[in-house]
């Protein structure tokens, strides 16, 4: 039996199996991989300056300091976590049966594709998921956001900001009735193609544009240096789901120790009900997360 199951190796994960280790608690990682999303480095043209993630250091150097740690890292997938005895159990794709005395989940979100011809090819090659990320790099930029919800307007907002032409391709009109909408509109840097679908993501190296079709049928071309998908964000949270709390949009609801509403079951980063999907937010997280889990096992160690 562990003190502590970590699941999930992003940066959340990372930071909690540290923090969890230099508390002396006996903690296995259960993840395939290490490093999560700031394994991602999204490609531009070789013209234009290279995007890099500031998350790639800090990772290395977190990868670094746990390489010299004693924890046990199991590498599979956790399908569901239970109840077991004065504990819980995590279940594995490999079908293994992993015991804790506290579980940390750490399992980060997936993001929603479009499914259309090309998109797999320009994946991170101008391509992109998360607009907000990249915001700051976009000045004097085309750029296409895709996607019907606020996720897209709020997007399109941001990037507006600095980009010199932005596309909002397939708003839906209810998405557009607030103030960030009302800005978009009145924008001059802004188009709005409202209800178009995207067919196709074309180009050569790098995607270069995309092939849409409009409420009426017709089809036309829109080229773009960077595009970015805003559709939804799906949380990892199904192996608790029905054993802890989550919020509508299958986040998991934490309180601000990190702790769900199962006492001895804490989570982190992306995961999570904390505001932002940002590097730093998931790194802060893992690391509450683990000293509230230490607080719970502390009275039995
Ligand atoms: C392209 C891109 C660029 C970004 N750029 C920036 C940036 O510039 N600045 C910034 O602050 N933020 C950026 N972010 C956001 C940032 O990377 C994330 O907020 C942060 O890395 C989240 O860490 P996490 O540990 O919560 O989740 P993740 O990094 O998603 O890690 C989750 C881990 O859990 C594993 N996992 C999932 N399900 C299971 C399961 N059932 N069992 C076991 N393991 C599981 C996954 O394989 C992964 O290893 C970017 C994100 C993306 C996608």
């Amino acid at each position: 039996m562990y003190d502590l199951i970590v699941v999930g190796g992003g940066l959340a994960g990372i930071t909690a199996t540290i923090y969890a280790v230099r508390r002396r608690l006996k903690v296995l990682l259960v993840s395939k991989t290490l490093g999560g999303k700031t394994n991602y480095r999204m490609q531009l043209p070789p013209e234009e300056p290279p995007i890099v993630l500031e998350g790639q250091e800090i990772i290395a150097g977190l990868k670094a300091e746990l390489e010299r740690l004693d924890f046990t890292h199991y590498k599979d997938y956790a399908v569901r976590v239970s109840r077991h005895r004065d504990g819980f159990a995590v279940y594995t794709q490999e079908e293994a049966m992993l015991l804790g005395k506290a579980v940390i989940i750490a399992t980060g979100v997936k993001h929603q594709r479009m499914h259309v011809p090309g998109e797999e090819k320009y994946l991170m090659r101008g391509l992109g998921y998360s607009a907000l990320r990249y915001a700051p790099h976009m000045s004097d930029r085309v750029v296409a956001i895709i996607g019907g919800g606020q996720l897209a307007v709020r997007a399109a907002a941001e990037i507006a900001l600095t980009a010199r032409q932005v596309y909002l391709v397939g708003a839906e009109p209810h998405a557009l009735e607030n103030p960030l909408g009302a800005k978009l509109k009145k924008a001059q840097n802004v188009t709005i193609l409202e209800n178009y679908q995207v067919l196709e993501m074309q180009g050569d190296e790098y995607a270069r544009r995309i092939l849409v079709s409009a409420p009426d049928g017709s089809q036309s071309e829109i080229a773009a240096g960077v595009f970015f998908v805003e559709i939804a964000v799906i949380p990892n949270s199904q192996p608790v789901v029905g054993l802890v709390d989550v919020d509508p949009s299958g986040h998991i609801r934490i309180d601000e120790r990190g702790r769900t509403n199962v006492p001895g079951i804490c989570a982190a980063g992306d995961v999570t009900n904390t505001y932002m999907e940002q590097i730093l937010v998931a790194a802060g997280g893992g690391v509450t997360a683990a000293l509230s889990a230490y607080a719970y096992l502390l009275p039995g160690l």
